[in-house]
């Protein structure tokens, strides 16, 4: 399965000038060729192309082999790639615009394609012609073989686009638990039903912080100033940094979820996420927690698992884990669940007990699934089964 990862670079100078000139040569290649089968009489055909770079382009501009070769031969993939879209549009009729010449700053970029071209090791990438290594601010998520690399330049910071041939999802029912619930809480991001917590991260939180005093900073500002303007810019790059450090918690949570469970409940967040998260800054609130339901739906789709999603109904922190019974008089103030049949449990821990315990109760497999369940040994619950 080929998985797209897309982390973000932290270039030296050096290595700026040497990303700023391979996008550069990539542009320039592409105009030359652009003109040259511009021009009255000429036909496109790869194969031509091929020979006008090899013979007249690459001559014409020996600094073309500062960098490495293959980013001036993107340059004949954009152009086929144009004039196809191109041709075909006339074809059914319609009246494109002829490709056009590119301008600095529009779709900066350039792609290699796998070893020796480029490596990556741990948080770093090789890239052909370039002598030191470029830092990377994440490690890849996927282990395999990187098959290929896209780098581009989007509001002056760069990123690497890997590609990689990994077999990080391929289904393995065997390996993995029957099933989990999630509660998404205020003090911790996520709770599951086996105990794990996934913490709110520190930095995540002494941002969000940050980030209120620069939003009530900037309306002191006069419109239209540059103090103004300058303010707006920080608070986009730290808007830029919370959504990264959220993202990477989140890819954390789902990974873990779906690579050790098979059926995996969680909250229908959009209500709860509403009601237990009032006092919760709304950044955290907002948007994390739809794309956290996303992000465990498409790996679970990825890895074979299935997802519950609780009825918006279901009291997930209002029912007793252990004997079912309901206590309506909890408030969102007790941390801790208490129950006259004795139980004394974390409140989020109840809750996602009860989440796992409502999520195997109300999943119909197909059977088809519960066969191969059978068939590799893994457990099924007996309401699974019967249900
Ligand atoms: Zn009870």
């Amino acid at each position: 399965m080929l998985l797209a990862h897309k982390i973000e670079l932290r270039p030296t100078p050096e290595q700026i000038i040497y990303l700023d000139k391979a996008c550069g040569c990539r542009r320039h290649c592409f105009n030359q060729l652009l003109e040259h089968f511009s021009q009255d009489g000429m036909k496109w055909s790869r194969a031509a192309a091929y020979q006008y770079y090899i013979k007249e382009i690459r001559l014409k501009f020996p600094w073309y082999s500062e960098v490495s070769s293959r980013v001036t031969r993107n340059a004949i993939d954009d152009l086929g790639n144009a004039f196809k879209h191109f041709f075909r549009r006339v074809k059914e009729g319609e009246n494109p615009g002829y490709p056009k010449f590119r301008k600095r700053g529009q779709n900066d970029s350039f792609a290699l394609r796998e070893t020796p071209k480029f490596d990556v090791e741990n948080r770093t990438l090789r890239i052909e012609r370039l002598k030191t290594r470029i830092k990377m601010r994440q490690k890849l998520r996927f282990t395999g073989k990187a098959k290929q690399v896209t780098i581009s330049k989007c509001a002056g910071k760069y990123f690497a686009a890997i590609l990689i041939e990994t077999d990080d999802y391929d289904k393995k029912d065997t390996d993995r638990r029957t099933s989990v619930g999630i509660d998404f809480g205020i003090k911790n991001m996520a709770l599951l039903s086996d105990g794990t917590v996934f913490g709110a991260n520190q930095k995540l939180k002494s941002n969000l912080g940050k980030l209120a005093k620069l939003q009530r900073r900037l309306s002191r500002k006069v419109k239209g100033s540059n103090r103004r303007a300058r303010a707006k810019h920080k608070i986009a790059r730290l808007h830029y940094r919370i959504t990264s450090q959220r993202q990477a918690i989140l890819h954390e949570i789902s990974d873990y979820v779906t690579a050790n469970y098979n059926l995996i409940t969680i909250e229908d967040l959009n209500v709860s996420g509403m009601l237990k998260n009032r006092r919760l800054s709304r950044a955290i609130a907002d948007a994390g927690f739809g794309t956290l339901r996303r992000m465990i739906e498409y790996k679970a789709e990825l890895r074979g698992c299935d997802v519950v999603v609780a009825a918006r109904w279901f009291p997930s922190s209002k029912i007793c884990s252990r004997c079912g019974e309901v206590n309506t008089d909890l408030k969102l103030s007790d941390r801790i669940y208490r129950c006259d049949c004795g139980l004394e449990i974390n409140r989020d821990l109840n809750a996602a007990l009860n989440l796992n315990k409502y999520g195997v109760d109300t999943f119909k497999p197909t059977l088809k699934r519960t066969q191969e369940l059978s068939k590799t040994g893994a457990s099924v619950p007996a309401s699974m089964v019967t249900a």
